[in-house]
């Protein structure tokens, strides 16, 4: 079991329905996020392309954040998801400095919190919230261990990319091109 998302980039519209659902199931505290849209735009005038994504924690199998915890908060859990532990974290910032994606905050309650994948709606056979509010369906969320799941279906069918994969981390946030 491996659990991994694929965000189509074609169908991504940045409405932000997707950070909204997050910030109402996690009760993340007003003006934090653990996802966010980024909005690039290449080529030079008139020929110009944009891209707009969904980003969150890429839940890297070789996690910085985790290797740099000096407390064990920050672990791996069920299906790779990396989550922190609140009680464990002496909010010591290792790994918001480790992380390369800058996918953490410092919640007010002095704890390091980022995306779950919503690893309670998970457990409950729920997609993450994200996923499951989508209005383009463009969030796939599975097991990328399954060869049958509809994410590795869609791997294997599409181009995709990874971010900042020199940073060598193998992060499970695919984004298709
Ligand atoms: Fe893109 Fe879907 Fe998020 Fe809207 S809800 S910004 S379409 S990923
Ligand atoms: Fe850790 Fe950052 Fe990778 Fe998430 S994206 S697992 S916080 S290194
Ligand atoms: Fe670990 Fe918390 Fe320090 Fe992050 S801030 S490295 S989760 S103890």
């Amino acid at each position: 079991m491996r659990y991994a998302m694929a965000i189509d980039t074609k169908k991504c519209v940045g409405c932000s329905d997707c950070v909204v659902a997050c910030q109402l199931e996690n009760d993340v505290p007003e003006g934090y996020c653990r996802d966010w849209i980024v909005e690039i735009t290449t080529g030079t005038y008139p020929d110009l392309q944009t891209e707009i994504r969904s980003e969150r924690c890429n839940h890297c199998a070789n996690a910085p954040c985790v290797r740099c915890c000096p407390t064990g908060a920050s672990h791996f859990e069920d299906g790779g998801i990396v989550l922190v532990q609140p009680n464990e974290c002496i909010g010591c910032k290792a790994c918001i400095a480790a992380c390369p994606y800058d996918a953490r905050y410092v919640h007010p309650d002095g704890y390091v919190d980022k995306c779950t994948f919503c690893l309670h709606r998970v457990k409950k056979g729920q997609q993450p919230a994200c996923v499951a509010v989508c209005p383009t369906k463009c969030l796939y969320f599975g097991d990328i261990d399954d060869p049958r799941s509809k994410i590795s279906l869609l791997l294997k069918k599409r181009k995709w990319k990874t971010l900042i994969p020199e940073a060598g981390t193998d992060p499970k946030i695919y984004y298709l091109i």
